[in-house]
């Protein structure tokens, strides 16, 4: 049994992670002298999907979704403080970005942790034990804490029969800038059809003339190339009050509202999609390249084998959703998988496992993001970006990072949580009798003169 040391170092609260879920706490709880506190990250240096950090991406949400604006817009780690601390607030609002670009979101967030001087790099969390305290050992040391904080996110994912063939001319998406400089005269495809995927076809499309693959195939399950829903209604689920309503729904209707809704966070941007077609029209019918450019979406890959006779060529079998009898074959030198990540490995936990609740995959949480567990009422793991299946879509992207640490801090801190925000302008739920009257529906929506009639009549 681990042992808490005096001597060892101790915190009120410890981070495990620090990517954009863990420093949007960092920056709520800094200079806070009721929890003293570390974020830790094995990481050498920040660094935010660098090597898919292509001219042009932006980012998908909107930039008030960044570390802190949206719970305490007064915090000097918000994008605004991060602009006007660089000298270049007048250009930002000049340069009149329609989306921002993802680099400029990446260097900020590079600037919040650098900032931040609770935030440390270069140091791996082992493994976390519990007496009395948490114990926290890394590849350096172990320090103890009152509460830890986990936000490992994610990592890469290809499909298994992949896997033993990963290398050179054959990789996941996680490494693009790295490996796809000698792309030049090869055939390539691009398997996964979302916002990745979509953003490497069109760099590759976009290739000056003795740069650029002799061949391009975009492959994705879906049946078409779609974009992300991102208007007004459907942002409403983005937001806390639905994420709420989300939370208290039987786990098949949450696993069921979480396929039905996909799009709305794994879908293209729009112009991305037009930038890809346009590249298309001008390749074809404008210049006149003789480029081959090939979209087969509507299939799933089923398997991809080194070719027996012409080294460094590779057969990937697909399979039509719509004929599945007919698998279909195509003859490649590169193939970039896009196909997203899964959860990252929390198996530092495995001292604690068998004391934390677990249902569908997922640790179960609280109101704060705190596991249900069997330890003391104050000592908590909270766990960021690792509740989809229970919080919904916006669990593991910015949207809800700044409100759900702020919930975390005040749980850390056993203070009231402040008054949420307004609730949506849509009603989730299920309405009972005695619920409509006129005047919560005049509250809600301020619509004086509205006239509701109970009883759904
Ligand atoms: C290319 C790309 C673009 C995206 N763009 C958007 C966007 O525009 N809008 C949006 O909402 N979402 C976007 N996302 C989703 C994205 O996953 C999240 O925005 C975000 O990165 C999740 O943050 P996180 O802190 O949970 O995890 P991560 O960013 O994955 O950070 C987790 C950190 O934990 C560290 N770690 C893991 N294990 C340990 C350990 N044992 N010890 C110490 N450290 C550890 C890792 O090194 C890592 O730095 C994008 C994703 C990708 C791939």
């Amino acid at each position: 049994m681990d042992v808490v040391n005096m001597e060892m170092e101790h915190y009120h609260l410890v981070g495990i992670g620090a990517g954009p879920a863990n420093l949007s706490l960092a920056a709520l709880l800094h200079n806070n002298e009721k929890a003293p506190n570390l974020f830790i990250d094995q990481k050498q240096q920040f660094s935010w999907h660098d090597e898919q950090m292509l001219d042009g991406a932006t980012l998908q949400v909107s930039i008030f979704k960044d570390l802190a604006s949206l719970s305490d817009p007064t915090n000097r780690f918000t994008f605004l403080s991060y602009l006007h601390d660089q000298g270049r607030i007048y250009h930002f609002l000049n340069a009149q970005f329609a989306q921002v670009p993802r680099r400029e979101f990446r260097n900020y967030l590079a600037w919040a942790a650098e900032k931040n001087e609770n935030v440390i790099f270069g140091e791996k969390v082992l493994h976390i034990n519990f007496n009395d305290a948490f114990i926290i050992k890394t590849n350096k040391r172990t320090i103890t804490a009152n509460n830890i904080a986990i936000g490992v996110g994610t990592q890469p994912w290809v499909p298994e029969f992949a896997k033993p063939h990963l290398g050179k001319e054959n990789f996941h998406i996680c490494e693009y800038l790295q490996k796809s400089s000698n792309l030049a005269g090869k055939r390539v495809a691009v398997v996964g059809g979302g916002q990745s995927g979509a953003e490497v076809f069109l760099d590759l499309l976009s290739r000056p003339f003795h740069e650029r693959p002799s061949q391009i195939c975009w492959i994705s399950r879906r049946r078409n190339f779609s974009p992300i829903d991102d208007s007004t209604f459907t942002n409403d689920t983005f937001i806390p009050d639905y994420s709420n309503y989300f939370n208290q729904l039987p786990p098949s209707v949450r696993n069921k509202t979480i396929k039905e809704n996909i799009l709305t966070s794994d879908g293209i941007s729009e112009h991305t999609l037009r930038a890809i077609y346009q590249k298309i029209y001008y390749s074809r019918f404008v210049d006149n390249d003789g480029r081959a450019i090939g979209l087969y979406p509507n299939r799933s890959v089923l398997d991809i084998t080194p070719s027996k006779d012409i080294a460094g060529e590779w057969k990937l079998t697909l399979i039509h959703n719509d004929f599945p009898e007919q698998p279909e074959a195509l003859e490649i030198d590169a193939v970039v998988w896009a196909t997203g990540f899964s959860p990252a490995s929390k198996d530092f936990l495995a001292p604690l496992k068998e004391r934390l609740r677990s249902e569908g995959g997922e640790y179960v949480v609280d109101d704060d993001f705190a596991v249900q567990w069997d330890g003391p009422a104050n000592r908590n793991i909270f766990m960021q970006n690792g509740v989809r299946g229970q919080r919904g879509l916006p669990d593991v992207n910015l949207s809800l990072n700044a409100w759900r640490a702020q919930r975390i801090v005040g749980r850390l801190l056993d203070k009231a949580q402040p008054k949420e925000q307004l609730s949506s302008f849509i009603t989730w739920k299920g309405l009972k009798p005695d619920d409509v009257t006129e005047s919560t529906v005049s509250s809600l929506i301020g619509f004086d003169t509205l006239k509701v009639m109970s009883n759904g009549r």
